[in-house]
């Protein structure tokens, strides 16, 4: 297996009660096989309300498949009413967790300095935070796609170590490609994630950069997936909307068939 084992995702957003959660993942359980775990690392993230079955459900019949959330609060507990704290998600043995989604940027206003907090927070449970960063339309048109998104890193990672920063995944979403069916052209993608390593490589190292994975998202369905994950610096993908149908997830994962 390569230094940087593909991370296929599925983003469920706030989609799949609890009861459909169980459905969907016995369904992935059901369709995938050891060779699909050999290849790569499979992922679901999941409503909060989902986590908790999802657990039951790869612990009891010790599935490969790895789940987290979507959001971490900064905080570890308190009076943060509605929020769900790193130490509650390690619990749950969340392997991973989504931090500034353009969702959340969008919708809940969440600057680089809160994604900053919530990867330490997510480091200080033992659980990986996937940093989404990507541009909106306006951005891209302007020419500006690659020096917003490293701002995006380089925010989201500030004083995080080395020792720590080493497992990080990031997430390229260009927002304009998210939920809209326009996917970013393979090579525009690549252009991005490069420039994404070449950035860790600055903050920290090369060693560093090469073992890091970045994933690409925005619109990845079987049709498309191949020709974005053949580039030498995209290493998974994080799949919204068509990580709701499991058969189609499926072909996702299988990319390289
Ligand atoms: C996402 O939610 O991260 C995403 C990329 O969504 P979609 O695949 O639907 O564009």
């Amino acid at each position: 297996m390569s230094i940087r084992t593909p991370l296929m995702a599925g983003n469920w957003k706030m989609n799949l009660n609890h009861l459909e959660a169980i459905a969907h993942t016995q369904k992935l359980a059901f369709a995938l096989t050891d060779k699909d775990f050999d290849a790569v690392e499979v992922a679901v993230l999941v409503p909060f309300t989902d986590l908790r079955s999802v657990q039951t459900l790869v612990d009891g019949d010790k599935l490969k498949i790895k789940y987290g959330a979507q959001d971490i609060s900064a905080h570890d507990s308190g009076a943060y009413t509605g929020e769900i704290s790193g130490p509650m998600l390690a619990k749950l043995k969340c392997a991973y967790v989504a931090v500034g989604h353009s969702e959340r940027r969008q919708y809940h206003a969440e600057t680089d300095e809160v994604c900053n907090a919530k990867v330490k927070a997510a480091y200080r449970h033992g659980v990986t935070p996937i940093l989404c960063v990507g541009e909106e339309l306006p951005v891209r048109d302007a020419g500006e796609a690659v020096p917003h998104t490293l701002a995006q890193v380089e925010g989201g990672l500030k004083d995080i170590p080395a020792e720590q920063a080493e497992s990080v995944v990031i997430a390229y979403e260009p927002v304009w490609a998210i939920g809209t069916g326009k996917v970013c052209g393979a090579d525009d993608a690549q252009e991005v994630c490069g420039a994404i390593r070449g950035k860790l490589a600055e903050l920290y190292s090369q060693e560093l950069a090469d073992k890091v994975r970045i994933q690409y998202g925005g619109s990845v369905k079987s049709g498309n997936v191949a020709e974005i994950m053949a580039k030498p610096d995209i290493d998974g993908a994080l799949v919204g909307g068509a990580a709701l149908d499991a058969e189609e997830f499926v072909k996702i994962i299988r990319f390289r068939d």
